[in-house]
């Protein structure tokens, strides 16, 4: 599964067309849960013209753009407020795989920009009120002129083989044998090929080469960007850093422990894992493992 751009049906936008006459799909935040229509095993979006025809009362209000043509807007609501007769509040998490691949996403841009905007009322440099721009996602000061951009930390994750094995290691944070990728924040002053470097070396202890650009995902919880590389073994022995690694192994295609989503990014780089080495010999010696550039996305 490779995801299309959401833009073939999202046109990102930060005025409101006046003549368009489609209901609206309203991306409404109680805190962490947002607002949706469970009807007959099929979870969707409220559409409405105006918030107010479903009984809802909007603290804030930003426009996103258009997705098929209708409106769509991200609000929130004073916390303990009810959803209305048929609709529920439920925690973004949870909707991850129930949701339209697209509504999700851009759920995940919605509740980004809710709490941009509650969180940039005031200049952090001054204090003064700030005003929302008309032409960018942004917020200005008047008095001082300080812009504050929407938020976006990104992260790297990358699938590391030596030897046609992959490198999945257990995160302290997760629970039971739930393995993974290497994956961490970019810090200030580095690429994002040298914080590949740098987590897997920080993390397993081993160097890595032949690093490759692999796809990316937004992921917004709080607010990252996920971007995927595949890499090679070159040196080193495994050695868990013990605090945000207790464990990590070489597997083979065939005996992989549990997979996260196909729709996740990790699950991408491990279904291409699978692909590319599944039913290949290997003598032992280090290969050279690139061999997929052309089926990537993007
Ligand atoms: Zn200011």
């Amino acid at each position: 599964m490779r995801r299309k751009s959401i833009y073939q049906r999202y046109i990102p936008s930060f005025s409101p067309d006046d003549k368009n006459t489609a209901p609206s799909y309203w991306f409404v935040f109680n805190e962490n849960r947002m607002m949706v229509c469970e009807d007959n095993d099929k979870t969707i979006i409220p559409q409405a013209d105006k918030l107010e025809e479903l009984n809802i009362s909007p603290v804030r209000t930003q426009y996103l753009g258009t997705l098929d043509g209708h409106s769509c807007y991200s609000t929130e609501v004073n916390p303990g407020t009810l959803a209305p007769e048929g609709m529920v509040f439920r925690d973004l998490r949870s909707l991850y795989l129930d949701l339209d691949e697209d509504i999700f996403l851009l759920a995940g841009k919605a509740i980004q920009v809710v709490n941009w905007d509650s969180d940039h009322q005031f200049c952090g440099k001054c204090g003064t009120p700030t005003r929302t721009m008309s032409d960018e996602m942004a917020k200005i000061c008047p008095e001082c002129g300080f812009i504050s951009h929407t938020r976006i930390s990104p992260a790297v994750i990358t699938a590391i083989v030596k030897d046609g094995k992959l490198l999945m290691a257990k995160h302290s944070r997760t629970s039971g044998d739930m393995y993974g990728l290497i994956a961490g924040f970019v810090e200030a002053g580095e690429t994002i090929e040298e914080a590949v470097q740098r987590e897997t070396m920080e993390e397993v202890g081993l160097k890595v080469k032949n690093i490759q650009y692999f796809g990316s995902q937004p992921w917004p919880f709080p607010n990252s960007l996920m971007l995927g590389f595949t890499a090679d073994y070159e040196s080193g022995d495994i050695q868990a850093d013990g605090n945000e690694i207790i464990d990590a192994h070489w597997f083979g295609a065939d005996e992989l422990p549990r997979l996260p989503s196909k729709m996740s990014i990790a699950g991408e780089l491990i279904q291409w894992y699978i692909e590319n080495y599944q039913n290949r010999r290997y003598a032992g010696k280090t290969q050279n493992t690139q061999k997929d550039t052309k089926t990537r996305r993007y």
